[in-house]
């Protein structure tokens, strides 16, 4: 409900400038057209209101409303009804009355679609009836040269208003489209790519090592039994340790380097462009600082990760065949105690696997 009359007091605000410039300056397309024709005193002052001060009045009864998308709506259906029987008022001089009902359609059009093209006619009919009913009904078919100098503003300004207010939603809307994207790539604990946006960067960077031949090692990290951790601390304290991980992944890592939550406790980075050592080193700085920060958080609470690396190799047919490496190898560090990292059995040269059973 919020939400809904925050939108609707932004698209009265939207409508305000450009129905304060339309309708200041349409006065004077009108006051030219009518100006010839002998008008009641009452018409000038209705014009008079129209022009400058319906537009702060439309504002505040939008901003006042409970529905303020709906009470705008109805705000500009009352622009059409005026410019209609403006249009009839000055006895359908061509160049007043094509200027403002195109300039109050091409509004309604903008703001509703067919529907308000519809409705916005229907209550320009209503205006023309209501100005034949109180002045009666008359033609003047042309249009004098005055008269046409006094529509040139509303011409050449009121599109350019309505034109930078389109734009200026435009690029809110591309705004936002930019960080709903980044927010569907983003798992919303931890910060960091979400299971689906991680895998189709590891497709990509599969297949940039399979067409470059550039190096890459994929780590698959999870956290020592933590489902006791959550168990004996809570579910608040097992979030600030996965938060906890993601930041000290961020701290630790390069820009290139594509840090991901796979599910659960389980995280995955792909580190382009470094050998097999040089992850590691980065994975056992990694595994013994994340110790070290949760020492003081909660009495007790030790933490400590496996992790499981494999690099690329050529002879992969895809990229869950590297995966599956690097799964496999998580699974041995699980089994030979633990707080540790293992490397896929193909990687593993004699003495480079790190092992450190803490
Ligand atoms: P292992 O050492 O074999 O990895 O044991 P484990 O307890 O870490 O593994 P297990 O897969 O049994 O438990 C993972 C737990 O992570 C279970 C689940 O309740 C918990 N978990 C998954 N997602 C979240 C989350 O977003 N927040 C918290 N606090 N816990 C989570
Ligand atoms: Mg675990």
């Amino acid at each position: 409900m919020d939400n809904q009359r925050g939108k609707g007091l932004s698209f009265a605000r939207r409508i305000y400038v450009p129905r304060t410039v339309g309708l200041g300056i349409g006065c004077f397309s009108v006051m030219a057209a009518l100006y010839p024709l002998d008008m009641p005193l009452w018409i000038w002052g209705l014009l008079l209101f129209n022009g400058f001060v319906w537009p702060h009045v439309a504002l505040k009864i939008s901003t006042r409303s409970a529905y303020p998308f709906q009470t705008e709506r109805r705000n500009m259906l009352m622009d059409s009804l005026f410019g209609g029987f403006w249009a009839a008022s000055f006895q359908f001089n061509p160049l007043p009355t094509v200027t403002i009902l195109s300039m109050m359609t091409m509004n309604n059009v903008a703001a509703g679609g067919q529907k308000m093209l519809l409705r916005g006619a229907l209550a320009q009919i209503a205006g023309v009836l209501i100005a034949w009913t109180l002045l009666g009904i008359d033609f003047t078919p042309h249009t004098t040269p005055l008269q046409i100098y006094a529509c040139l503003p509303m011409l050449a300004l009121y599109p350019f208003a309505v034109g930078m207010v389109c734009y200026r939603l435009a690029i809110k809307l591309a705004e936002h489209k930019r960080t709903l994207r980044a927010l569907s790539r983003t798992d919303s604990l931890t910060g960091l790519l979400n299971h689906g946006s991680w895998k189709d960067l590891l497709q990509l960077s599969f297949h940039q090592c399979q067409q470059t031949g550039a190096t890459a090692t994929l780590a698959l990290i999870d956290i020592d039994h933590f489902k006791r951790i959550n168990d004996t601390y809570g579910h608040i304290v097992g979030d600030s340790v996965l938060r906890k991980l993601s930041k000290q992944l961020k701290d630790n890592l390069r820009a290139e380097d594509l840090a991901g939550r796979y599910g659960g406790d389980e995280f995955c980075v792909i580190v382009p462009n470094r050998s097999l050592e040089q992850t590691q080193d980065i994975m056992e700085r990694l595994r013994q600082v994340f110790s070290q920060v949760l020492d003081g958080d909660e009495p007790g609470l030790q933490v400590s990760l496996s992790i499981g690396l494999a690099s690329y190799r050529p002879d992969f047919d895809d990229a869950s065949q590297w995966l599956n490496e690097a799964d496999k190898a998580l699974y041995i560090a699980k089994n030979t105690g633990r707080n540790k990292i293992s490397v896929a059995a193909a990687d593993l040269l004699p003495g480079s696997a790190l092992s450190n059973p803490g």
